[in-house]
């Protein structure tokens, strides 16, 4: 049985492409952050190397889940997977580095171990083609020439970023948030969520059970996100030299983690376009219910104007920081556009 919930788009074709023993030797899945990439990943590592999947009575084709091979590979102390990725190197944190691609060519050139294939995840794939084509090729060159029975599945939240070269050479499969009642329902049944608090995290999730989860298992990243929602709703408010402050600690911080600085823009962008909603006469449509109330006090205190420019100034800022604009500037600019109440 797949662990990976909601993209039956992927599985049905990858369950018919096990049964015919037609599975590509390199796959790059693509997807926001938690929408369950490096599930289906560990989810077609074990369907490969499943010793109990002919034996089962519903012979689906994906992993058996009771399988030694399943186990380890779920437990992560399985010998022939190898997986990769950014922050594994101390001296690179921010990239996936030639040391990681050579010390992977490596593992790729040994037989397999324990299963008939080896199955090596790259997590962060896009940080391959980030200047520094020297790993890149050293990559290239493996997908190229593929040893047999090998698995290589890159994973990436921009495949835009991947190089065309490594690209051209992966089967692409496009992992999408799921739909909200599928993953409150997910919550409900697998999580024992109560049904409302359910269909809350889910709107907030935006479709991706991996945040879902790791709120459930970790309260205090919702305290956090809370934290972050203070300063957004304050920031009109605020003085400006605090702003400049806020804007400055995320500039230092986009260089060791732009994905970080995107995500609270992300949720810059959530909680305005919520207070548009609010605007708009459609509250029903927003995310951030549980304040519910300071929302509705602050879209009073806005024109419906201010607050479309001002989103449109997040995405103008989100789109500069991706075109490698100076992160300190765009943030100011950002902070400085933030409407007066
Ligand atoms: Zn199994």
């Amino acid at each position: 049985m797949w662990s990976t919930i909601g993209q039956d788009h992927l599985l049905r074709p990858l369950e018919a492409s096990l049964r015919a023993g037609r599975v590509a030797h390199a796959y790059l899945l693509s997807g926001p952050p938690q929408v369950g990439k490096m599930t289906l990943a560990l989810d077609l590592a074990a369907a490969v190397n499943c010793s109990g999947r002919d034996a089962a009575a519903d012979a689906t084709a994906g992993p058996c889940n009771r399988c030694p091979a399943c186990e380890r590979i779920r437990r992560g102390v399985y010998a022939d997977l190898h997986t990769v990725a950014v922050g594994g190197d101390s001296r690179v944190p921010t990239r996936i580095s030639i040391a990681q691609v050579r010390e992977t060519e490596n593992f790729l050139s040994l037989t397999p171990v324990e299963g008939a294939w080896k199955v090596v995840i790259i997590d962060g794939a896009e940080t391959l083609s980030a200047g520094q084509s020297e790993s890149a090729n050293a990559l290239l060159k493996t997908l190229e020439e593929p040893p047999a029975n090998v698995l290589i599945l890159l994973l990436t939240t921009n495949p835009d970023a991947i190089l065309p070269t490594i690209r051209s050479r992966c089967r692409t499969l496009d992992l999408r948030p799921l739909p909200g009642a599928v993953l409150a329902e997910h919550l409900i049944s697998e999580w024992d969520v109560e049904p409302e608090r359910a269909q809350w995290l889910a709107r907030l999730a935006r479709g991706c059970p991996g945040w879902a989860r790791s709120t459930l298992q970790d309260p205090d990243l919702l305290a956090d996100r809370d934290d972050e929602l203070n300063r957004i709703a304050d920031a009109g408010a605020a003085p400006l030299d605090e702003r400049f402050q806020y804007a400055g600690s995320l500039a230092s911080q986009f260089s060791g983690d732009r994905e970080l600085v995107r995500q609270r823009l992300y949720l810059w962008q959530r909680w305005w376009r919520d207070l548009l909603l609010i605007k708009e006469g459609v509250p029903q449509y927003a995310h951030n219910t549980h304040r519910r109330d300071e929302l509705a006090a602050q879209a009073s205190a806005l024109t419906g104007a201010e607050i479309a420019s001002f989103l449109r100034h997040i995405q103008d800022t989100l789109t500069a920081l991706d075109a490698n604009a100076n992160p300190r500037l765009a943030l100011e600019c950002l902070m400085l556009a933030a409407p007066v109440r």
